[in-house]
């Protein structure tokens, strides 16, 4: 399996100083690819710049010149949670020309699949306003460039970060050729993603979110994944598949209360990578969104880049959570989610 990683140290450049979401984020996983000697079974890919034009696919050009404003006059918090520096606009840029440069990647063969190595995150970022610690929503922005590009006519999107990806979701909530579908702890941020949102006009149907309670682990997540998510994309028939993928599920996480382990995320992984080869040769294009215990973070993107190029043994420094008692029952959840969206 030839497997892609999208990295720039320009990423780095986007200082966000204390905040949750730093630099360290990508230096950990970076460095952890290194000492494991992941890296070198690896083709690096460099991102390019996205145009304004790509951009605009998804953003309000007026909030596209405010961002670059921003970081012209030195940065500052666009939002209670979201900051920037002044190079953060290149380095949002290069996040979105990242994902894209995957997905062309992807779509011409040179690599079989891909992780981009992205920050600042995107799937929180909506048309016209900076949230959630994302300035362009990557991810968004990617798949409208793909649609039209390759003139694809079915992409999936797979949003398995523990927040709902509000962004991402409002991008397609009304475009019949995006199947979006989130997993993420609910009710929680940022509010959105409740199981009755499901797309509006020719859409209705392509947006499915998979609202699951707080203390989900990797029992729960394994069978929302067999259960809703794999007959959804089967029926759906994916041309690609893009894969948000933030890791802030994990039990070790301080932002939010999931129980994932790192073996959890590469099972999610396995079943992902298996609907790939079934629905569309493979292709694959994942986009780190969170992620903030640099433990976990490492070596869960690891696992999941282990699970591309097909390696079996996954190692699982963290182990299964020590908090787990109880598991909440997805029973009733997966009952009402297979009437509403018709899923046998
Ligand atoms: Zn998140």
């Amino acid at each position: 399996m030839k497997v892609g990683y999208i990295y720039d140290p320009i990423y780095l450049k986007h200082d966000t100083g204390q905040h949750v979401e730093n630099t360290k984020r990508l230096k950990a996983i970076v460095s952890h690819l290194e000492k494991t000697g992941l890296k070198q079974r690896l083709i690096l890919i460099k991102p390019r710049a996205a145009a304004i034009g790509e951009l605009s696919l998804v953003h309000d050009e007026h909030y596209i010149a405010h961002i670059r404003d921003v970081a012209q006059k030195g940065g500052g918090w666009l939002d209670a949670d979201t900051v920037m520096s002044s190079d953060s606009y290149e380095a949002a840029l290069c996040a979105v020309g990242g994902v894209t440069r995957a997905v062309g990647a992807v779509i011409k063969g040179e690599v079989d699949s891909a992780f981009a190595l992205v920050r600042p995150p995107g799937h929180h970022a909506t048309c016209e306003r900076a949230m959630g610690f994302c300035l362009f929503n990557n991810v968004a922005i990617a798949a409208k460039c793909a649609l039209t590009n390759y003139q694809l006519e079915r992409i999936l999107i797979l949003d398995f970060d523990v927040h709902h990806g509000n962004g991402t979701q409002a991008a397609f909530y009304d475009n019949p050729h995006v199947l979006y579908i989130s997993t993420h702890q609910y009710p929680f941020y940022p509010g959105t993603g409740s199981i009755e949102e499901t797309g509006s006009g020719t859409a209705a149907g392509t947006t499915i979110n998979i609202p699951l309670p707080a203390g989900s682990g990797d029992s729960e997540y394994l069978e929302v994944f067999e259960q809703i998510i794999v007959p959804a994309a089967i029926r759906f028939k994916p041309q690609l598949v893009l894969v948000s993928a933030g890791y802030d599920t994990h039990w070790a996480d301080e932002l939010a209360l999931m129980q994932v382990s790192v073996t959890g995320f590469a099972q999610m992984v396995k079943i992902i990578r298996r609907l790939g080869d079934e629905l569309c040769n493979g292709r694959l294009v994942f986009s780190l969104e969170g992620g903030y215990n640099l433990r976990a973070l490492a070596a869960s993107v690891k696992a999941t880049l282990d699970m591309l190029l097909g390696n079996t043994t996954i190692e699982d420094p963290l182990g299964q959570s020590p908090y787990r008692r109880e598991a909440p029952s997805t029973a009733s959840l997966i009952k009402k989610m297979k009437e509403i969206h018709n899923l046998a």
